[in-house]
């Protein structure tokens, strides 16, 4: 199953692609993940991307399109993948598209995960995350269980550095103008389906399973 997952930032795509993952078995792929582990190796690539990250805008689409290229040619995607953060722009969507028909494969959807924007300044504000394990909470609606340490490995949990309300503005200020016009590109392909993302974590995930079937 090869799925994109859609959404404004703070939608939830991380939090329902962590269960997808888990229930389907594909490998959950998120662009934002692979630039924050190559800042925190201090890599020539997280070098880079640590400039527009920082700032709430896009890594250049040369940049990310042949970084994800290359992970999706490892091993484990063989049987299909969660795609989450990617693409985010329509130059993006088209790499993408021509990979798969060089492959002769299909997405099976694009999975919006709708949220009106008035919800969304809080979910990102309030959004704590492991920078050992990677697990992501809420202050409000998922908090961890001892306060400010990771439940999965006991880590102090930190605020993303661009999760401060002035670069939340400017991402969502981004997602309107680059990422929102991917909705319609892949309506147009008969590839979209959505779920409400406004209800809780658990209601969310229980939709995308009915949308998304039991085959894997
Ligand atoms: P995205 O990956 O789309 O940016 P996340 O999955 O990181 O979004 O979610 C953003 C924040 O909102 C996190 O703090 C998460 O715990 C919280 N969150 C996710 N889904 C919901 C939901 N359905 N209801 C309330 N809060 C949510
Ligand atoms: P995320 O973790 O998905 O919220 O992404 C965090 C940041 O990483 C974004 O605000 C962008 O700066 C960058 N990023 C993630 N995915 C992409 C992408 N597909 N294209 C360009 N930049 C991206």
């Amino acid at each position: 199953m090869k799925i994109v997952l859609l959404g404004p930032p703070g939608a939830g795509k991380g939090t329902q692609a962590k269960s997808i993952s888990n229930r389907y078995s594909i490998p959950h792929i998120s662009t934002g993940d692979i630039f924050r582990k190559n800042i925190s190796e201090n890599t020539p690539l997280g070098i880079e991307a640590k400039k527009y990250i920082d700032n709430g805008q896009l890594v250049p689409d040369e940049v990310t399109i042949d970084m994800v290229k290359d992970r999706l040619q490892h091993d484990d995607c063989k049987n299909g993948y969660l795609l989450d953060g990617f693409p985010r722009t329509v130059h993006q969507a088209e790499a993408l598209q021509e990979f798969l028909q060089g492959r002769g494969e299909n997405l099976d959807t694009a999975l919006l995960i709708e949220v009106p924007m008035d919800f969304i300044l809080e979910r990102m504000t309030g959004r704590r995350v492991c920078p050992s394990c990677g697990a992501s909470y809420h202050v409000k609606f998922n908090p961890t269980k001892i306060q400010g340490k990771c439940d999965v490995c006991g880590s102090d949990v930190i605020q993303r550095k661009d999760d401060g309300e002035e670069t939340v503005k400017e991402r969502l200020d981004v997602y309107q103008r680059q990422t929102q016009p991917l909705i319609d590109f892949y309506k147009d392909k008969n590839q979209l389906s959505v779920v409400d993302g406004t209800k809780a974590i658990n209601e969310v995930f229980e939709s995308i399973c009915s949308l998304l079937g039991s085959d894997n």
